[in-house]
């Protein structure tokens, strides 16, 4: 099964679930990242873009207003939350045609909103609050582009489901 829960304890423990998860991904592909408001999509979001080697964690920050990052210190990252996304108008006005224009790693928060359909290979990240300082991250890689290298590597210790 293409899937993995993972319990973080606090947001180092997030970013550095992201390096590890950002360290094995191969552009292109899309990662969307959905949950709440608040359960650690750009927390994540900085871990993966240090994982891939295009940016410090600390440069990596909400693109709440502006809708799109991009990091390309080396590997390409573009980081899009759609979260203020309202209509399709909104959407075709943020020029995600030169994002997906190139090879890149593109991670999308709030991926619900993402009407088009873009044919690179996808994993699927839901974060959920656990408690105040623990979240479940649940991968789903239904192509098995991830997981079985993520599964590999002797410094991913699942806190879950044995
Ligand atoms: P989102 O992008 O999903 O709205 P953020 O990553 O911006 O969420 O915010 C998550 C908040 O929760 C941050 O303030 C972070 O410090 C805090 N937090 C506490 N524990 C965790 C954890 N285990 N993983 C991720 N974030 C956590
Ligand atoms: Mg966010």
């Amino acid at each position: 099964m293409a899937k993995l829960e993972i319990l973080t304890r606090g947001t180092e423990e997030t970013i550095e679930c992201g390096r590890k998860i950002g360290a094995h991904l191969q552009a292109p592909v899309l990662v969307l990242l959905s949950g709440e408001l608040g359960a650690g999509k750009t927390t994540l979001t900085k871990g993966i873009s240090s994982g891939v080697g295009a940016a410090e964690e600390d440069e990596v920050t909400s693109p709440t207003f502006t809708l799109v990052h991009k990091y390309e210190r080396g590997p390409r990252v573009y980081h899009v939350d759609l979260y203020r996304i309202t209509d399709l108008h909104d959407l075709e006005t943020l020029g995600l045609e030169d994002v997906f224009a190139g090879s890149a790693v593109v991670i999308v928060e709030w991926p619900e909103k993402l009407t088009l359909r873009i044919g690179w290979p996808t994993i699927r990240i839901h974060l959920e609050h656990v408690d105040e300082d623990v979240r479940r991250i649940s991968i789903d890689d239904p192509e098995n582009i991830l997981l079985p290298k993520l599964a590999a590597d002797p410094l991913v210790a699942p806190s879950t489901n044995p």
